[in-house]
């Protein structure tokens, strides 16, 4: 008998996105004319062609594998030193990073369910509330939690509510928890961390001997140079904190996948025994055992996007985003409703009128306006009474949105 992993059993009916489809199909059954009108701004993926640098080096890439002298096999799994190197340079300038501390993988949705895999069970996790599913569920799936309640909250987990009443700031946790989940600019609500925010989490954490693993996909959208992109611009941050970037939200590589992991080499956990031993060596270990690298022609791509050429057209996308971003709020506030975000990240977070809970608000819009968002509530029990809308959109379908909700909200 293959017994399965009972913790699955634990989910819920589906992650959030496949409960969005099932809705979305439902109604072009029954409206097969007004769905052919329907806009998504759900689903967090990007919409705007692949940046040219990183096309054109791929194309390279790729004509170097058609030539016995410069075809190349397997990779190093940790990626390329090229990519590497690029990296430390560009993304972390004057913050101590070494190419050395960097892991190259095919996406943070990976990243951050795979890094479970060197912690041990039985540890107080928190994570924000609401939250990226992703952080939940892959420690359903380890058995870090027990069940889950009605409001879809698992037993063993803290949860941090980030409320309009606290700025979306979530307050350090009350009790010692050894593993936070820290996301900024944050996917679902939008909003930022300032740097005097975060330094409170890293002086918790190294008071606490707890590790934070700070998700930083979407910190090219952060349009002030007084916040932070980065952890490590936090002092202290490399005795207590792994980051996680990835080239999907800048460069427009959800289809292409690649991303890194930063882990400091004086990053350290602990035996039961209380012996110290480096996260740096065991995720070196876990990573050449169960991966075997990026693909070469991505990996030109990537190091492609800290071009001059590179960086400009990463710009560029980041500002087409944030143009729609800024349209979209100022569609919803027009309407009279609270919105949040918006303003260093492509999502806008939009308090439900009156009345009405999330996946109403859902349901109306797609029923009314022929617009997908998403649901507050599918990121968390805390993320009730309000709806999430994605910037990433052609600005023609953003304008039609704007449109609708105006339409119909105002
Ligand atoms: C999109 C996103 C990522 C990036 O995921 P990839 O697997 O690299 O495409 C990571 N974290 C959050 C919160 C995201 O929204």
């Amino acid at each position: 008998m293959a017994r399965i992993n009972e913790n699955f059993l634990k989910l819920k009916a589906g992650y959030l996105f496949p409960e969005i489809a099932r809705r979305v199909n439902a109604f072009s059954d029954a409206e097969p004319e007004k769905a052919t009108r329907v806009i998504r701004c759900g689903i967090g993926d990007v919409t705007e062609p692949l940046p040219l640098a990183a096309r054109t080096a791929m194309k390279e890439a790729v004509d170097e594998l058609g030539e016995r002298e410069s075809f190349r096999g397997y990779g190093p799994e940790q990626g390329y030193e090229f990519l590497r190197k690029a990296v430390a340079e560009n993304a972390y300038p004057g913050l101590g990073v070494d190419a050395d501390e960097i892991f190259v993988s095919d996406g943070s949705k990976c990243d951050t369910g795979n890094i479970l895999d060197i912690f041990g069970g039985g540890q107080k996790i928190a994570i924000t509330d609401p939250v990226y599913p992703v952080y939940v569920d892959t420690n359903v799936m380890a058995g870090n939690t027990g069940e889950s309640d009605e409001s879809g909250q698992f037993a063993g987990l803290i949860y941090l509510p980030c409320t309009a009443e606290n700025d979306f700031t979530p307050a350090l946790p009350e009790e010692k928890v050894d593993l936070i989940y820290l996301c900024y600019p944050n996917n679902p609500t939008g909003t930022v961390a300032t740097g005097e925010q975060l330094q409170k989490w890293v002086d918790y954490a190294r008071a606490n001997d707890a590790v934070i693993l700070y998700d930083a996909a979407y910190e090219a959208y952060v349009q002030d140079a007084e916040l932070p992109r980065s952890i490590y611009e936090i002092e202290g941050a490399r005795e207590c904190a792994i980051e996680f970037r990835s080239f999907s939200k800048n460069g427009g590589f959800t289809g292409i996948r690649c991303a890194f992991i930063v882990i400091p080499k004086e990053l350290t956990g602990s035996t039961a025994d209380g012996e110290r031993v480096t996260l740096h060596g065991l995720w070196a270990r876990r990573h050449s055992t169960k991966f075997n690298g990026v693909s070469y022609p991505v990996q030109r791509a990537a190091e492609a996007l800290f071009s001059v050429e590179g960086k400009n057209q990463i710009r560029k996308l980041v500002e087409h985003y944030m143009g729609n971003a800024a349209l979209l709020k100022e569609a919803c506030e027009k309407c009279g409703l609270a919105v949040y975000g918006g303003e260093h990240s492509p999502y806008v977070w939009v308090r439900c009128p009156e009345g009405m809970d999330s996946w109403g608000m859902f349901d109306r819009m797609l029923q009314e306006a022929q617009v997908v968002v998403t649901p507050g509530a599918g990121f968390g029990a805390a993320g009730e009474g309000f709806f999430r809308i994605s910037a990433f959109n052609s600005r023609e379908n953003v304008k039609e949105v704007c449109a609708r909700i105006a339409k119909v909200l105002g």
